[in-house]
């Protein structure tokens, strides 16, 4: 590896990698689990078994954190220069982009989405996610802080902050961007010099596997970043219940994100959450209406609809809604649906026979609620998990359908009058990603983007993402922050020391 290769080579280099049960990687050793189980991953566009991987459980989890806990405390890390720490990965991130065809196959392959995509977005965003980073591990400074506080007429003291490291870190990931979900947890964990135990998604742990043997090759020490992949309910939860875990780092449902607020409060592990969505997008009707919908439909249908922060509740001011409703239902029309190998498809397969049964079991849900499919509405084919791109129309702002992330290809479109009705309107779910706005009024666009309650707001854009910018979510959408400078925070400690000088 390091290289670049041509694409026969790839296809061999892939086919080799899931030839045989992949292994775990702990304390810079691949190894089998100890129950000696593996389970399987699955290609979705075929439904058939892609892979098999070494299943880790409580006991593979307990060996992952004494070796990262040993690497935090006494290994090579512990003493290696933050300018060290910063090599390390910024090769890495070197190494990620020398690999991508690699990596976009392989994701392409595990999760479904088209290759061109897995090759024009998750892989180089990962990558460039790791450089950025990277230019952190050395920057991460303390402050003087002048006391007031002389307890004695002569008493003078100095006093300054550090900033550490947490410790050991756990790291649990969904499978809708597998590698990017892993460079966003590891860039800043590994900056801040903590280390790490990554536990990806059943569905998709092939990437952050791969990801560990650059890892390696990168020359990180042993221990500093384990991977073991496994359930959610077994390996996950033994994570997140872990008393030698400093934090919990989590990104996937809300649902789950509760639970791992729970089991963290056994040892009072520090947790961050990215959790789900149901985001509002805002069409003005002065807003230039090609890019808006040419924006909206693409808010909602990239990534098959998997996306936490998806534009899934479309509002539009009430003159333009028909044009616009007609624009997004006629580019979801234009969708090819297909196996994300295929060159000219642009929305792969959901990534599991779960996530299909979940998005169906909606749209279900929202005709017998009253709503009407402009477009869409049914899966496609009897065999694996196709559906069609749907755009619902004719909901009620507490249908389930408005209420509830879908996690899937469906958006519901409803018209506004006012910007006090919509601000009210938009700020009514549990959840506070992500919004987006589309309107030529700066003036409109800024008070909006005020008045919504979002993490993340996009004025005539959306799903733009970069790793100086901070994401993550209000209200049930989460705690914390991914990205930017904000997620260094949540990585690092502050120690003040006083000294009575
Ligand atoms: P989805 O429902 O979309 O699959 P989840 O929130 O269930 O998303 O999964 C996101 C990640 O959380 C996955 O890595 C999964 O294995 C993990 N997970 C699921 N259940 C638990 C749990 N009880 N404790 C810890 N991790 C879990």
């Amino acid at each position: 590896m390091g290289t670049a290769i041509s694409p026969n080579q790839i296809d061999a280099r892939v086919s080799d990698f899931i030839e045989k049960p992949r292994k775990m990687l702990i304390d810079g050793k691949w190894v089998n689990s100890v129950s000696g189980k593996t389970f399987p991953t699955y290609n979705p566009a075929t439904g058939e078994v892609l892979a098999q991987i070494a299943e880790g459980d409580k006991q593979d989890v307990d060996i992952a954190v004494k070796a990262a806990r040993k690497a935090f405390e006494s290994g090579p890390w512990s003493k290696m220069s933050a300018t060290q720490r910063s090599k390390l990965i910024w090769k890495l991130g070197d190494l990620l982009e020398q690999n991508v065809e690699q990596f976009a196959l392989l994701e392409t392959l595990d999760n479904g989405k088209p290759l061109a995509v897995a090759r024009a977005a998750d892989v180089p965003l990962a990558a460039d996610l790791f450089r950025y980073m990277a230019g952190w591990a050395n920057k991460l400074e303390g402050t003087t802080i002048p006391l007031s506080v002389p307890y004695t007429p002569k008493a003078k003291y100095l006093a300054y902050t550090l900033r550490e490291p947490v410790g050991v870190i756990a790291q649990i990931i969904p499978w809708n961007f597998p590698l990017l979900m892993a460079a966003w947890k590891l860039g800043p964990a590994l900056a801040a010099g903590n280390t790490i135990i990554l536990k990806p998604a059943e569905q998709t742990p092939l990437t952050a596997l791969l990801l560990g043997e650059l890892i390696m090759e990168a020359g990180f020490p042993d221990g500093v970043v384990n991977i073991v992949p496994g359930y959610g309910e077994t390996a996950g939860a033994a994570l997140a219940a872990h008393d030698d875990v400093d934090k919990v780092a989590f990104t996937g449902s809300t649902e789950v994100g509760k639970l791992i607020v729970h089991a963290a409060t056994g040892n009072l592990k520090k947790v961050t959450l990215e959790l789900g969505g149901k985001s509002p997008n805002v069409v003005f009707k002065d807003a230039d209406l090609d890019s808006a919908i040419a924006g909206s439909a693409s808010a909602i249908f990239f990534n098959q609809g998997q996306t936490c922060c998806a534009g899934s509740r479309l509002f539009v001011e009430r003159s333009a809604f028909d044009q616009v409703v007609e624009g997004v239902s006629a580019q979801a029309k234009k969708i090819k649906v297909g196996s994300g190998l295929e060159a000219d498809t642009t929305m792969g397969p959901l990534v599991s026979d779960e996530q299909l049964r979940r998005v169906v079991k909606y749209m279900d849900i929202g005709m017998a609620e009253g709503a009407r499919a402009m477009t869409g509405g049914k899966k496609i084919g009897e065999k694996v998990y196709f559906v069609e791109p749907t755009v619902l129309v004719d909901t009620k702002d507490d249908m389930k359908v408005v209420q509830e992330e879908i996690f899937g290809p469906v958006v519901v479109a409803t018209p506004f009058d006012t910007p006090e009705e919509l601000a009210s309107r938009a700020n009514n779910t549990v959840y506070g990603l992500a919004a987006g706005i589309w309107t030529k009024d700066l003036s409109k666009a800024h008070r909006t983007a005020a008045a919504l309650r979002a993490g993340t707001v996009w004025i005539n854009c959306f799903n733009i993402f970069d790793a100086a910018l901070p994401f993550g979510g209000y209200k049930q959408s989460g705690w914390g922050r991914e990205m930017g400078k904000d997620v260094l925070e949540l990585y690092t400690q502050t120690k003040a020391v006083c000294t009575r000088i």
